[in-house]
């Protein structure tokens, strides 16, 4: 009996949605300072953050942060791609595809120019391999940047192992309120 990608996202992401509020904001906090003084932070110019949906770690404190001296991306969804857009104001963000909030058109950046690469997901493992919402929109992203690529979650969604399809991008580390694990 091999548990499968879908059964893992569905467990995990419905005890990230019923996560109590007051524990939630807790851990947020320590995953932006964490974040925050990551090295790989403190030198990237150019950032790729995300808007924060069903429960994700909520970083957009760290979206005013990034904009004093560097340059804030969001991504937009363009049929099956994401696109980088430059984020002059994050209070102007509309729901996009699937009812995400996105910046609207604008200056864009390409995969390469970034610097950091903050990434979302539903699993993570200690391989730093990642399970998203099942469309493979990071996968696709990811093959295209060099830059480090962390991904931000909480404690629990992290498990010994998931399952790898062909596809699948590693990330370079995974930071939770608990720790930071890096890819050997
Ligand atoms: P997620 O990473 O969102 O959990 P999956 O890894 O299951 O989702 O991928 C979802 C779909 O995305 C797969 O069926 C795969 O066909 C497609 N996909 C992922 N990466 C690529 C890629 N680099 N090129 C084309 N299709 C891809
Ligand atoms: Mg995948």
């Amino acid at each position: 009996m091999t548990i499968t990608k879908e059964d893992l996202r569905r467990r995990i992401l419905r005890k990230r949605i019923y996560q109590d509020p007051a524990e939630k904001e807790r851990k947020d906090e320590i995953i932006r300072s964490r974040l925050f003084s990551l090295p790989e932070f403190t030198r990237a110019k150019s950032v790729l953050l995300y808007y924060p949906v069903k429960g994700e770690p909520d970083l957009r404190p760290l979206f005013t942060e990034v904009l004093k001296n560097g340059t804030l991306l969001l991504p937009k969804v363009r049929g099956g791609e994401l696109a980088l857009v430059k984020v002059k104001d994050p209070n102007r963000l509309r729901a996009g595809a699937f009812g995400i909030p996105e910046p609207e058109e604008g200056e864009e950046a390409d995969p390469e120019e970034v610097e950091l690469a903050v990434v979302p997901g539903v699993v993570f493992d200690r391989m730093c391999f990642r399970i998203g919402f099942g469309k493979g929109f990071y996968d696709r992203l990811l093959t295209r940047i060099r830059a480090p690529k962390v991904g931000v979650a909480y404690s629990f969604q992290v498990v010994q192992e998931v399952p790898r399809d062909p596809w699948d991008v590693p990330l370079d580390s995974v930071l939770t309120e608990e720790e930071l694990i890096r890819r050997l």
